[in-house]
């Protein structure tokens, strides 16, 4: 189904997003997937995104809406939108969101930022931040067929990874710099493939969870950026980023496994 506008660059980045979200889904369940890993992911997922601006599927997402509300037809961004909208939502369906995690480059450079070490501002009202992001979602589906508006593209993030200076690249710049004391600034608030993964990732069979051995030290609660380290949250807005795992102290209290049901 591709079009005369079929770009391979996408295609590179789709295939990535797919098999890297089912590699290291297994190695999640399988208990080999490690802070290095994660880590080595992140750096080859920016560098994707600045040498081919792919897997960029928000930007697609936004794309697809744009060439429906124009009446056109729709080639490669149907591929990628659809497609890889559907794919990756089924796999965060099973596995929660590793695209999210550390295979896009707009994540990947959020938390990039989050690790310079300085004082973090934790933002724990996931609710609220959520019914943000969900008007942002009805804002970036309608913008193009009411207004004409590709409203995703104020934020800049397409220059900043194409490296062109224009007042985008600003934006995105000082959203980055928010990134650096606010766990992913854009992710819990903007971006609509944010909105449909949180919803696809609460019937998610495999997630982070807790065993007996647990002691109930609040650690990992505390170490969690997101507010979804407590026994019962539903993991929804949890990016897998494995800071609860790390300062647990209690070997087997926090596992990567079946939900309980
Ligand atoms: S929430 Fe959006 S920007 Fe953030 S990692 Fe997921 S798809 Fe990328
Ligand atoms: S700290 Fe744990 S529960 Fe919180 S987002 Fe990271 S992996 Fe998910």
């Amino acid at each position: 189904m591709y079009g005369a506008n079929f770009d391979p660059l996408l295609l590179i980045g789709l295939v990535y997003a797919v098999t890297l979200s089912i590699v290291s889904a297994y190695l999640w369940t399988s208990g080999r997937f490690s802070a290095r890993m994660r880590y080595l992911l992140l750096i080859i997922t920016i560098i994707l995104g600045f040498a081919t601006f792919s897997p960029m599927i928000p930007h697609q997402f936004q794309s697809l809406i744009e060439r429906l509300a124009d009446g056109q037809h729709i080639g490669t961004i149907l591929f990628s939108g659809i497609i890889g909208l559907g794919i990756l939502t089924l796999l965060a369906a099973l596995f929660g969101r590793q695209f999210c995690g550390y295979l896009c480059p707009i994540g990947a450079v959020q938390e990039a930022a989050y690790t310079i070490p300085t004082k973090k501002i934790l933002v724990q009202q996931k609710g609220i931040l959520s019914v943000i992001r969900a008007l942002f979602l009805v804002a970036i589906i309608g913008g193009p067929f009411l207004f004409g508006i590709a409203l995703l593209d104020y934020f800049g993030f397409p220059d900043f990874f194409k490296l062109t200076f224009s007042t985008g690249t600003l934006v995105f710049i000082v959203i980055l710099l928010i990134a650096i004391p606010i766990y992913r600034p854009f992710c819990r608030i903007i971006c609509p493939m944010g909105a449909i993964l949180q919803i696809g990732t609460l019937p998610a069979i495999y997630r982070i969870r807790r065993t007996d051995a647990c002691i109930e030290c609040g650690r990992c609660e505390r170490a969690c950026p997101t507010n979804e380290a407590k026994a019962g949250d539903n993991k929804g807005e949890c990016y897998l980023c494995r800071r609860c795992i790390e300062v647990c102290p209690k070997d087997g209290a926090l596992v990567y496994g079946r939900k309980r049901v």
